[in-house]
């Protein structure tokens, strides 16, 4: 798929809503349309990167950036400290269904481990 064509680029372009709840210059986050938990956010790089494995090296604080806001969604919302879930699919065993590179936050709920 072309990054014109991929989903959350267009959110990021506006081009199809999303309910965002945080931006900078290098990153958008917004709520996942069908959340498995209270709060399911989906934070996401605004340059298109595919996969994990299409991560360059020079793309390596961009892609760590993606983890602070993630910290600093969950302080915010509260239940950083009772403690959340991040979660990165990769391909189609990984269950990555959007390719374009995503940090699930996951919180407002208890999470067993392992993941199935
Ligand atoms: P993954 O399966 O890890 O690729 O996650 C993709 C996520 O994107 C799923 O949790 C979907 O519910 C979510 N999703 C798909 N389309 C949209 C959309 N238009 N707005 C917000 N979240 C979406
Ligand atoms: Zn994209």
């Amino acid at each position: 798929m072309s990054q014109q064509e991929c989903l959350f680029c267009k959110i990021i372009k506006r081009e199809i809503p999303g309910e965002i709840v945080y931006e900078d210059d290098q990153v958008l986050a917004f709520n996942d349309i069908a959340p498995q938990a209270p709060t399911h956010i989906l934070v996401i790089p605004k340059t298109h990167i595919t996969t994990l494995n299409d991560i360059e090296e020079s793309q390596q604080a961009l892609v760590g950036r993606l983890t602070y806001i993630a910290a600093k969604l969950a302080k915010e919302r509260g239940f950083a400290e009772d403690g959340y879930r991040v979660v990165m699919n990769c391909n189609e065993q990984g269950g990555q269904t959007v390719y374009h590179i995503h940090l699930h936050l996951m919180g407002g709920r208890h999470f067993t481990w392992p993941a199935g």
